[in-house]
């Protein structure tokens, strides 16, 4: 099966780029095409997915990726693709995050992960890409106490946070993401339980989970 797809980098911290040489379509296809976003304000988004894989780090380069894998910058910006708008705006992170907004015929979709709150130009970028999403995919890494006690600074966020902002920002759904690697299913759905005692439309991101709007 051969297709396309846009993928959207909001930043090159390893948990979100380790999955990159691992992903079979990029090698399998050459009818397969892909779009990578992201900004390069720090380095180029080429770059950075060459330079993980070199040698010694991966035992085959780019170069054997046999899809067509094209590249492209995007910064704080409100771009047009085929069916989608897509706006972008930087988040409260070490060496930045982008969040995305994509609005579609179908509805308005939101990726804001990984952000820290209580930065007033961040806060409110969040709530200006949240508005009346109809879902809105957000950082919950830690639990509220766990973030007041030792996490200040790590650029994440809780579910408590993540309740204030579907509330100030109008969004409809909640799912909270970026858990914690320690976290447990049984974490996990206490955090549910304990994010649905205050807004009806919450739920943990699962693996494999995909959104269809
Ligand atoms: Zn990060
Ligand atoms: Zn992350």
């Amino acid at each position: 099966m051969c297709g396309s797809a846009h993928v959207f980098l909001s930043h090159f911290h390893w948990d979100h780029i380790q999955g990159i040489p691992f992903f079979l379509p990029l090698y399998d296809n050459p009818d397969n095409y892909f779009f990578f976003h992201s900004s390069s304000r720090t380095r180029g988004l080429q770059r950075v997915i060459e330079e993980q894989m070199v040698d010694p780090y991966f035992p085959v380069d780019m170069s054997e990726m046999a899809a067509h894998c094209n590249f492209y910058d995007i910064e704080e910006e409100r771009v047009a693709f085929d069916d989608c708008i897509v706006q972008s705006m930087w988040l409260n992170h070490p060496q930045g995050c982008l969040g995305f907004r994509m609005e579609t015929a179908n509805g308005i979709l939101v990726y804001a992960t990984d952000n820290e709150p209580g930065h007033p130009v961040f806060d409110r970028n969040l709530r200006r890409l949240a508005e009346g999403a109809d879902v809105l995919i957000y950082d919950a890494q830690y639990l509220p106490e766990e973030y007041a006690a030792k996490r200040r600074g790590w650029g994440h966020s809780h579910w408590r946070e993540a309740i204030n902002v579907v509330m100030e920002s109008g969004a409809k759904e909640l799912v909270l993401y970026h858990h914690d690697p320690d976290s447990d299913d049984e974490r996990l759905d206490n955090i549910q339980k304990s994010a649905s005692e205050y807004y009806h439309k919450v739920r943990v991101a699962r693996e494999g989970d995909v959104i269809i709007l």
